[in-house]
């Protein structure tokens, strides 16, 4: 009975934190950025993220990727045509800690850019630290947009394409997830989720761009907002942006 048991607890560990993820967290552990790791905050199919502590005691979060995933055909997607993310293949094995860094330098650029998102504060193999949204004394992470209860739905929906046209124009970022379940509500929207972000260069970003509007557009319609056409939108992002198009 007992050993059943342990053998139980055993594969849940083994799921979650493999010697190379533990390996990785005392890296962090060392360098300060991670003093403390708490309980789960979201535990999806490629990535858990959890609250943990800064040296200083400062919330923190922790987005651990599963090092064994099946989604690599999917990640390839979004991640070759990306000139900083050269000799990508199937199969890599660093594709992983890859992905990982990859929404590490995409925080990095939404943040520089002024787009609301957590600020990344570390990164080691395929665990990522970033700020903690949310209440820091009690440790309750924000809501998802869609959960929240926002004040005023048509100022929200006008922020949100604002991050958008921001993100396009001074980030070069297309998020290409974006929805009411990549926003967190703390008093403001936050964009979160950013791994599958591309440069405007990569040739899928027009569509992705499409579709992201088109998310934030059928939400807002349904919390009574009269969105303008994403079309519009779009050819006004697409427009005002031909000037500025560097690429780092
Ligand atoms: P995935 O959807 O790939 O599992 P996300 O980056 O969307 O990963 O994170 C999953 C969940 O974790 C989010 O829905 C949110 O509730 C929570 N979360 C993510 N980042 C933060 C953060 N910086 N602060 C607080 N909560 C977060
Ligand atoms: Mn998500």
């Amino acid at each position: 009975m007992k050993r059943r048991k342990d053998d139980d607890e055993f594969k849940v560990v083994e799921g979650v934190i493999d010697p190379p993820t533990l390996k990785a967290v005392y890296r962090l552990f060392s360098r300060g950025a991670l003093r403390t790791l708490h309980g789960a905050i979201s535990t999806g199919k490629e990535a858990g993220v959890y609250r943990g502590e800064d040296k200083d005691g400062k919330s923190v979060a922790v987005k651990i990727y599963r090092v064994t995933t099946a989604e690599s055909d999917f990640m390839l997607e979004y991640i070759t045509g990306d000139q900083r993310f050269k000799n990508v293949r199937r199969g890599h094995r660093s594709l992983i800690p890859m992905w990982a860094l990859k929404e590490y330098k995409n925080l990095q650029r939404y943040h520089e850019a002024g787009v609301r998102v957590p600020r990344p504060i570390d990164i080691q193999r395929n665990v990522l630290v970033m700020e903690f949204i949310g209440d820091a004394d009690t440790g309750v992470a924000a809501l998802l947009l869609k959960n929240a209860k926002i004040p005023s739905p048509v100022d929200t929906y006008d922020e949100i394409i604002e991050m958008i046209v921001t993100g396009y124009q001074k980030a070069n970022l297309v998020h290409a997830d974006l929805s009411e379940y990549n926003i967190l509500w703390h008093d403001a929207p936050v964009v979160i989720d950013v791994s599958q972000a591309v440069l405007t260069s990569h040739p899928n970003a027009e569509r992705y761009l499409y579709r992201d509007l088109q998310n934030i557009t059928d939400y807002f319609r349904k919390l009574g907002v009269e969105p303008e056409d994403p079309r519009v939108v779009m050819k006004y992002i697409l427009s005002s942006g031909e000037q500025q198009n560097g690429v780092s």
